[in-house]
């Protein structure tokens, strides 16, 4: 299987999570939304794409450091500590506004524990070095992960661009991993299978994970990935040859 390739510009897979301002990121700043908010116009944004079906998917942002704290969906808000794990706790201060996937809000008594996805979420921004991450269910990152268990390689696409990767001569290895209802298991499955130069995984029969310094960023790289997975599948279909 490829290897992951050194360095690939300034778009890299390990994004440059400096966070240290506690806010998502420099292109989303622009909007003036506060985290909670962006989180859940973007949320909204993919459920109308049909990327979100069904209550599916998930997306985070790092909101503080020190410890890092990262805004999740479903109103989850994730203490972690110095290695990027989960503690459990939920910190006090900061109002996670519910998304447009959230159920509605939360009893404001009631002990917070993080969602199961968020235990994913943390370990891949602890991993990378993302500020943003971004869960979808869509069909072709399902489909392309059949079609490819083994994981999906990629070349000489304009689109690779998007994942920060060369448009020429530069094979981007999309790593495909077996879905689990154990979110640890899952995770662990996500990090060992990790491409440094590649921000995104698919999950068998599940979807996908993008990940990338700010949500603007995951957007496109969400949309080149799905792109991609679409090409691969329709052309897999159609039996004709392409590079592997
Ligand atoms: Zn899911």
């Amino acid at each position: 299987m490829a290897t992951a390739p050194a360095a690939h510009g300034d778009d890299s897979g390990r994004d440059d999570a400096s966070g240290s301002s506690g806010s998502s990121g420099s292109d989303d700043d622009d909007s003036g939304l506060e985290p909670g908010a962006e989180l859940a116009e973007e949320a909204a944004r993919y459920a109308r794409l049909g990327w979100m079906r069904a209550t599916s998917g998930n997306l985070s942002v790092v909101v503080g450091t020190d410890p890092v704290r990262i805004l999740v969906t479903a109103a989850d808000v994730v203490e972690l500590d110095g290695a990027g794990v989960p503690t459990g706790r939920t910190p006090t201060g900061l109002a996670a506004t519910p998304s447009a996937s959230a159920g509605g809000s939360r009893t404001g008594d009631r002990p917070r524990q993080p969602s199961a996805e968020a235990i994913l979420h943390a370990r891949l921004i602890g991993l990378t070095g993302a500020a943003a991450v971004v869960h979808l269910h869509t069909v072709a990152s399902v489909l392309a992960a059949d079609r490819f268990p083994d994981g999906l390689t990629l070349r000489d696409h304009e689109m690779l661009k998007a994942l920060g990767r060369a448009a020429e001569g530069d094979p981007v290895r999309l790593p495909v991993v077996t879905n689990s209802q154990d979110m640890a298991v899952l995770a662990e499955r996500v990090s060992a299978a990790w491409e440094p130069a590649t921000p995104a995984a698919l999950i068998a029969r599940h979807g996908m994970y993008v990940w990338g310094a700010d949500l603007l960023a995951v957007r496109h790289r969400a949309e080149a990935v799905e792109w991609l997975c679409e090409w691969a599948v329709r052309t897999a279909e159609q039996t004709v040859s392409w590079p592997r």
